[in-house]
């Protein structure tokens, strides 16, 4: 008589595919990392500080059975974003899956926002996710994916202190209609996810202005970064959908 053990019928959309995840060593990143390496795919993360958090990621995508990478690059910096992309597609010989997950938040008034501040969220959030994306694009083939992480902010402000944040990720809604419509010849679909308040060291459920966000979501609770990278994941292999929008925010926007 033969085992069926769960592992052997869980789906496998992604296997053969490769993934990169900026800023994978913590957080949303590092959950849709182990995501997109349950669901097939060898993964590659980048991060700054959190070395060790990165080689946790990979000693845990490695016992999934996936081959797996961790390269120190930083997304405010023009050559290392785009050095990140080639080291992995050299690598693994191939890129697939971009998500585009790296981003700094900086809240405040506008009285209080310096100009290190403008160009620190505009380098990352902004300027990174074009160059990681142009590098991205330009090695993959039919059927490349690219997600982005975007923000509730980027649909509906439901309090003040979000200027440079929310325009940041604002632009990443324009980067991914035109990134679906240039590249959609190609086979690349390009889409980006609005998360609300999710549950990390960015934005703790328990940190002081918490309840606040949590009172302005239809669900009245912070989400988690596995619910992120539940979406993240459909979007990787699903074929038909482009230049979208995608809410994964409790109802903020609602
Ligand atoms: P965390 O701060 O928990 O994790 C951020 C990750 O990004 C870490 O892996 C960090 O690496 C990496 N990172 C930060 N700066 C850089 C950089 N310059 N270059 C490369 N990697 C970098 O954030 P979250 O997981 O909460 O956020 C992930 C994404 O989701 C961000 O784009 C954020 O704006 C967005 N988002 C988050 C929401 C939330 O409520 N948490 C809501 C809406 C959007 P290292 O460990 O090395 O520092």
């Amino acid at each position: 008589m033969t085992t069926t053990h769960a592992s052997d019928t869980t789906p496998t959309p992604l296997l053969g595919k490769v993934a990169l995840v900026t800023g994978g060593s913590r957080g949303i990143g590092a959950a849709t990392a182990l995501r997109l390496a349950r669901d097939g795919a060898d993964v590659a993360v980048t991060y700054v500080n959190g070395k060790e958090e990165a080689e946790d990621v990979v000693r845990r995508v490695s016992a999934l059975g996936r081959r797996a990478l961790a390269v120190r690059a930083d997304a405010a910096d023009a050559g290392e974003a785009a050095d990140a992309v080639d080291r992995v597609a050299r690598h693994f010989g191939a890129l697939d899956v971009l998500v585009n997950n790296a981003g700094v938040g900086a809240v405040g008034p506008l009285d209080g926002l310096t100009l290190a501040d403008v160009d620190r969220v505009l380098a990352v959030n902004v300027r990174g996710v074009f160059l990681t994306t142009r590098a991205a694009a330009a090695r993959m083939g039919r059927g490349g994916r690219i997600v982005t992480i975007g923000s509730c902010l980027a649909q509906r402000v439901p309090m003040p202190g979000a200027t440079l944040y929310a325009m940041s990720k604002s632009a990443l809604t324009g980067l991914t209609k035109a990134l679906a419509r240039e590249l959609g010849p190609r086979g690349i679909t390009a889409n980006v996810v609005h998360p609300g308040p999710i549950d990390t060291d960015m934005n703790p459920a328990d940190g002081p202005y918490a309840d606040g966000q949590a009172a302005v979501t239809a669900l009245g609770r912070f989400g988690t970064a596995d619910e992120v990278a539940g979406l993240v994941a459909y979007l990787a292999s699903a074929d038909y959908v482009t230049g979208a929008e995608f809410a994964v925010d409790g109802g903020l926007a609602a």
